[in-house]
């Protein structure tokens, strides 16, 4: 179903008329974590006022470590809903297990699948059964076909919402959190009539990598971006070093915006 063969025309997703796809460039931005009524609404004005479509925050967070911050769970969803109703952006969150779906069914715009879940068929199934659009992240160690493979599992059910999102691999580089695989984008392309957006922030790890890997993504064909947003990085309870400060975000997005030939696309 993924298939561009049987699907020569480009799927565009539509959040209240928020595209992603096509020849709609779409960014989501926000932090990893929701953290508080005012981080979340102070991040969601700044990345609206900047040009981001969506707003972006992890309430239920797959930490590496179980002593690390876990998320403010539904306190967060709510959250994300009150900065929704400040800014009228439509709200993207990872959900972690089928137990959340009908919440994040009733609450959340776009339901992200996050790398650590990518294989998680059960919830891929359950999610195929709604009509909510679904974010599929690139597994940490996953192929290209397998990433497919996943999005079909969605479609299967007929939930065709889905946008894929390549968001770095592990390789043995380590002066980077993840490798960037910058050839999946035409790749997926080429394969696949879903929209391919790319997270630099992940993919990276580090804030200054941001700008030029999205420069390259547009380059290679992305049709939109996930970037994280502090406005406080250095105390941010999750991923900090990667996060972009409203500041900056605003800058990039400016060089974006007239960067090849996406001008007015951003
Ligand atoms: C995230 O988007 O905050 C996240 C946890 O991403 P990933 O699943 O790609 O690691
Ligand atoms: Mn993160």
């Amino acid at each position: 179903k993924a298939n561009r063969l049987f699907h020569p025309d480009n799927t565009v997703i539509d959040v209240n008329k928020n595209l992603i796809g096509g020849s709609n460039f779409g960014v989501i931005a926000g932090p990893c974590s929701v953290e508080s009524e005012e981080q979340i609404i102070s991040i969601a004005r700044d990345v609206k006022k900047s040009g981001a479509k969506f707003l972006r925050g992890g309430a239920f967070k797959p930490r590496t470590s179980p002593y690390s911050f876990q998320g403010l769970g539904l306190d967060g969803l709510n959250l994300l809903k009150i900065a929704r109703k400040e800014t009228g952006l439509p709200i993207v969150s990872e959900i972690m297990s089928t137990e959340m779906i009908q919440a994040f069914n009733d609450d959340v715009d776009i339901i992200q699948v996050g790398a650590r879940n990518m294989q998680n068929f059960i919830l891929l199934r359950e999610l195929g059964k709604l009509k909510k659009p679904i974010l599929l992240k690139r597994g940490l160690s996953a192929t290209i076909e397998e990433l497919l493979m996943s999005a079909e599992y969605i479609m299967k059910e007929g939930n065709e919402n889905v946008i894929l999102c390549e968001r770095g691999i592990r390789t043995f580089e380590n002066m980077t959190r993840n490798t960037l695989d910058l050839s999946a984008i035409p790749i997926l392309k080429k394969k696949s009539h879903l929209p391919v957006i790319v997270d630099p922030s992940h993919a990276t790890g580090l804030w200054w990598l941001v700008e030029p890997m999205a420069k390259a993504s547009i380059a290679a064909g992305a049709d939109g971006l996930i970037i994280e947003v502090h406005n406080s990085p250095e105390d941010a309870l999750c991923d900090g070093q990667q996060s972009l400060k409203p500041t900056v975000f605003d800058d990039l997005m400016y060089k974006l915006r007239s960067y090849a030939q996406i001008e007015g696309k951003v």
